[in-house]
């Protein structure tokens, strides 16, 4: 063989072999490729998963992992047949793509089921935030064989550290909250644990959710029904509600005692009371009810020095009569002041503010308080009302309620019995002598339009039965 022919020969050769090993790679890439949407299929993404845990363990940071499955896509399949439903698959998957960011991985787990990873976040709403655009991109209308296609989607988030270490672990736990977002009707996202809520926010992140809630008007006064023993409205008491669109509806327990460590509860229970008290003196405008409000006030706000002057201020500035507001400490906070400085207390109770000591019975037992402080009222703790009902009665709550009314009434305090779910009980805080009473059997907590619907109906009928109103 001639010099030049081996040289081609060999050259021939060399390029064969870069050929099967181009070809060996494709193969091998295609082995971790979804072949309809050309995605990353499962294993790859338990690879990548596990190099992003590696990774975020280093650098301190969470990665959540979220499964999105398709609602209802059988039907889909039905009416498009296969190659119809293959074809909007690849729409969605360019569609989810199309939500995320660089560095984040779609994968597609077969059927019409995919996984995302989120490698590097910062904080745990992150996750929800990627979720609800997921979820978002999804709503316009999808195109297939002439037909037009509305499609929703069921997702399930999990993060790493905190709902599991292992990459099959967490990819199994997202797999589980998806089932529970298709149990309560799809279209919507779950998280694995409850973990994700406040009190596992970084500290930091809660604070500015909250801030952010103010600023985005996501906070809302609820206002619960009062009433006179003989069935008459007397009043309402203030309860804040937290609207996040993420979280849901926050109750007040899980976010007022992180409000108070960050000192947020000082603007927030500013604007509550604010609120609270516009909102009634337009009621007392409305009707001729004549109605009190109760708001609750936290410990924070008692101790900040111009507490007293900012209760003045919204009384000013709303116009509602200072005789109109009682505010509601708790046992256990007037307990924690101690001797300390109680005249801002006294100075508003001087110009006819109502206050009253809510969930009495439940804080301490020493009672001299009740005649230190310049008290009207005791809302008796729920725990006791509820105890009144059980079988076998518990005979020591009757006497408690019946021994707690009697020294009341000696002090001349007003008697709430709070947290009324049944006649039975209704019946038995009437007998045992309460002056008035709260609870879900006479009126659960109401935005205010709903309270005032039901306020503007109490007052016709009170017109209709030919009386006034507050008698
Ligand atoms: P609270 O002041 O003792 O309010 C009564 C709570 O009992 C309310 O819960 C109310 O919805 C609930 N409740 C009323 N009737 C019944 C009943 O018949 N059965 C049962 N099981 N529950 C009943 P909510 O609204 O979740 O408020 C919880 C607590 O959060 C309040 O307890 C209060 O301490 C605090 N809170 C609410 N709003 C504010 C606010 O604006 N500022 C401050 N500082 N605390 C607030
Ligand atoms: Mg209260
Ligand atoms: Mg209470």
């Amino acid at each position: 063989m001639r010099e030049i022919e081996r040289v081609d020969l060999g050259l021939r050769l060399k390029k064969a072999e870069a050929h099967i090993q181009d070809l060996e790679h494709r193969i091998a890439g295609l082995a971790h490729l979804d072949s309809n949407t050309g995605l990353p299929n499962q294993a790859r993404f338990l690879d990548r998963l596990d190099q992003a845990i590696l990774q975020s363990t280093r650098q301190a940071q969470k990665v959540a992992v979220i499964v999105l499955d398709l609602d209802r896509f059988k039907r889909v399949n039905d009416l498009l047949g296969h190659p119809g439903g293959d074809d909007i698959l690849r729409q969605v998957a360019r569609r989810l793509e199309g939500s995320l960011r660089l560095g984040d991985t779609l994968a597609a787990m077969g059927g019409d089921r995919f996984m995302v990873l989120l490698p590097t976040l910062k904080e745990d709403l992150g996750a929800m935030k990627v979720g609800l655009k997921l979820l978002e991109s999804l709503a316009a209308p999808f195109q297939a064989g002439g037909e037009e296609l509305q499609l929703t989607a069921s997702m399930g988030i999990c993060l790493f550290p905190q709902d599991g270490m292992e990459s099959t672990t967490l990819l199994s736990h997202a797999e589980s909250a998806m089932y529970r977002a298709k149990e309560r009707g799809g279209n919507r996202m779950e998280c694995f644990t409850t973990t994700l809520n406040l009190v596992s926010m970084e500290r930091q992140e809660m604070e500015r959710c909250l801030k952010e809630a103010m600023q985005n008007g996501e906070l809302q006064m609820f206002y619960q029904p009062q009433f006179h023993m003989d069935g008459r409205l007397s009043g309402a008491e203030a309860l804040i509600r937290w609207n996040h669109p993420l979280l849901g509806c926050v109750p007040p327990t899980k976010f007022i005692p992180l409000a108070e460590e960050s000192r947020l509860i000082l603007p927030i229970g500013e604007w509550a009371l604010r609120e609270a008290c516009k909102q009634m003196a337009r009621w007392h405008t409305l009707s001729s009810i004549p109605l009190l409000l109760a708001v609750n006030v936290s410990a924070m706000q008692f101790t900040s020095g111009d507490w007293d002057a900012c209760v003045v201020r919204a009384l000013l500035d709303s116009g509602l009569d200072p005789s109109s507001l009682e505010l509601e400490l708790t046992e256990s906070l007037i307990m924690r002041q101690g001797h300390e400085d109680v005249r801002p207390l006294v100075r508003l109770r001087e110009i006819g503010t109502r206050i009253a000591i809510d969930d009495f019975g439940t804080g301490y037992s020493s009672l001299g308080y009740l005649q230190r402080l310049p008290i009207t009222t005791l809302k008796l703790d729920q725990s006791f009302i509820a105890a009144l009902q059980v079988e076998p009665p518990a005979v020591s709550s009757e006497h408690i309620v019946k021994a707690v009314v009697q020294l009341a009434h000696s002090l001349n305090l007003t008697v709430i019995a709070e947290g009324v779910e049944t006649e039975g009980q209704r019946d038995m805080v009437e007998m045992l002598g309460c002056d008035g009473l709260q609870g879900f059997l006479l009126g659960r907590p109401l935005p205010a339009d709903a309270f005032e619907a039901m306020l503007e109906s109490m007052t016709q009928m009170a017109f209709l039965e030919g009386r006034r109103p507050d008698l």
